[in-house]
């Protein structure tokens, strides 16, 4: 059992420190933001994770979870101390790492005897020598310890199942010791052949960049190749099915739809680019990926409009926006598609009111001024028109008829395709996706 100190208790840091504990490791954490650990404590998660209540509530009845204000004693009891905290992006797009260094200078100056320091903050490649380099900076003589890189894959929405049962662990390191204690803290995925890589620490801080982008590429693909479906009259859902039956293909992220948002594919993508600047390695593709997806919260705008039969209709219109999370089974606003859509409605002089079955409060902390409504239906009421923005289950089973009764214009673009164009004609509502129902004609 390895005692475990993790830094941050935000979606990674958190749902990490609770399924370290499952592991049966000894989880201590701490975070910077008083009043987090103080609603932690009180037995209460501060954000929307499936399972996470339970996970944590489990491992802190175990005795292997706890959360501290003190980090001078938490640093003192650890063997292993994990740095989750934020690496948001800085307004040129490089990634700010104000908050890990700080983290860095704070351990230093508390180290004594020998840690192990893993990262898993999302960071460019050479942070953590960095961080390496503060660290012995600020260390008091006789304190020892080595650097692993250990970039986290988990999904918000799927954050306990991903972390528990992930498709690779990727751990960077430069010491045979370090690595030794890494296989302690993930040894029940030792256990179950969970592919662990082994890298160096460049290369695994370059893969989690690497993976995201790849990813988000595959969006901004298939996204621009909707575009095209439209003109020439194909379907993308047929066309992404053909090509991911493909296993060379795969397909995973092959959604058409208003693009992709969250707090990693765009910060990552900008941070990726900005790397290659500062290298002189193009990132052509990426760039293009980035621009794909800025497109496409213009693209559903542009639906609306065409639907209503004109830009200057949106003036005055009332639009009701179903799901305001950046993808479901999360509240997590951060870069979501929908608050985009927002902003660009109400330039155009239309007025909006949203739901969300839990992302309300986090978007009214971006949005101030955002109508909520209390439910699906109840935005609805009075609308001219439906903006279907992240497809939460509940939103996937709308009674199709209710919406045509409560829509005064029976106007509805659906920004993930949830539903068909045969099932909106039916109910006599007029319907705009991504990819289908062309111009060009059968
Ligand atoms: P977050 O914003 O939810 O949480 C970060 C936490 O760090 C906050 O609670 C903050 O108070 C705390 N913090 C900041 N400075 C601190 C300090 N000096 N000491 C202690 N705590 C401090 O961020 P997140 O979404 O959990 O992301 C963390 C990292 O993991 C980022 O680098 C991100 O790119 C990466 N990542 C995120 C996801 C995801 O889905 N959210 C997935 C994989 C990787």
């Amino acid at each position: 059992m390895t005692h475990i100190l993790m830094i941050g208790t935000g979606y990674v840091g958190l749902v990490s420190g609770a399924c370290m504990a499952d592991f049966g490791n000894t989880v201590v954490c701490y975070d910077i933001d008083k009043a987090k650990l103080d609603t932690l404590s009180r037995g209460e998660i501060p954000f929307y994770e499936p399972g996470l209540a339970e996970l944590v509530q489990r491992n802190r009845d175990a005795g292997r979870l706890r959360f501290t204000t003190e980090l001078d004693a938490a640093v003192a009891e650890c063997q292993v101390i994990v740095i989750a905290v934020g690496t948001p992006e800085n307004p040129d797009g490089s990634a700010d790492l104000s908050f890990v260094f700080s983290v860095a200078d704070s351990i230093g100056q508390r180290l004594d005897g020998y840690r192990v320091i893993v990262q898993k903050s999302t960071v460019p490649v050479g942070t953590n020598r960095e961080i390496r380099r503060r660290i012995a900076a600020a260390a008091p003589p006789g304190a020892d310890f080595d650097m692993v890189a250990n970039p986290e894959f988990l999904r918000e929405g799927s954050a306990i199942g991903d972390f528990l049962r992930p498709n690779r662990v990727v751990i960077g390191a430069d010491s045979e010791r370090a690595l030794r204690l890494m296989r302690e803290v993930y040894r029940p995925l030792y256990l179950n052949e969970t592919p662990v890589l082994s890298t160096d620490i460049r290369s695994a801080e370059m893969i989690k960049y690497a993976a995201n982008a790849f990813l988000a590429a595959k969006i901004s693909f298939i996204n621009e190749v909707a575009e095209l479906c439209e003109e020439v009259g194909a379907d993308v859902q047929v066309v992404a099915r053909g090509m991911g039956l493909d296993q060379r293909i795969g397909a995973k992220f092959l959604h058409a739809g208003a693009g992709f948002g969250g707090s990693c594919f765009p910060k990552d993508t900008k941070a990726l680019l900005t790397m290659g600047k500062q290298h002189g390695a193009p990132m052509g593709l990426v760039a293009a990926s980035i621009e794909a997806n800025e497109r496409q919260p213009r693209r559903a705008v542009a639906k609306l409009a065409a639907l209503a039969g004109g830009e200057d209709k949106l003036a005055g219109m009332q639009v009701a926006i179903l799901g305001l999370s950046f993808k479901p089974n999360t509240d997590d606003v951060r870069e979501a598609a929908a608050l985009k859509i927002i902003a660009l409605l109400r330039a155009k002089g239309a007025r909006v009111r949203a739901f969300d079955p839990v992302a309300g409060e986090n978007a009214k902390r971006a949005l101030p001024d955002l109508e909520l409504a209390a439910g699906t239906y109840e935005c609805l009421e009075g609308a001219d028109a439906l903006v279907i923005v992240t497809e939460w289950n509940e939103f996937r089973v709308l009674d199709l008829d209710r919406v045509a009764g409560l829509l005064t214009q029976k106007l509805v673009v659906d920004c993930r395709n949830i539903f068909t164009p045969a099932l909106m004609a039916e109910a006599g509502l007029a319907y705009a996706s991504f990819g289908r129902g062309g111009k060009a004609g059968a």
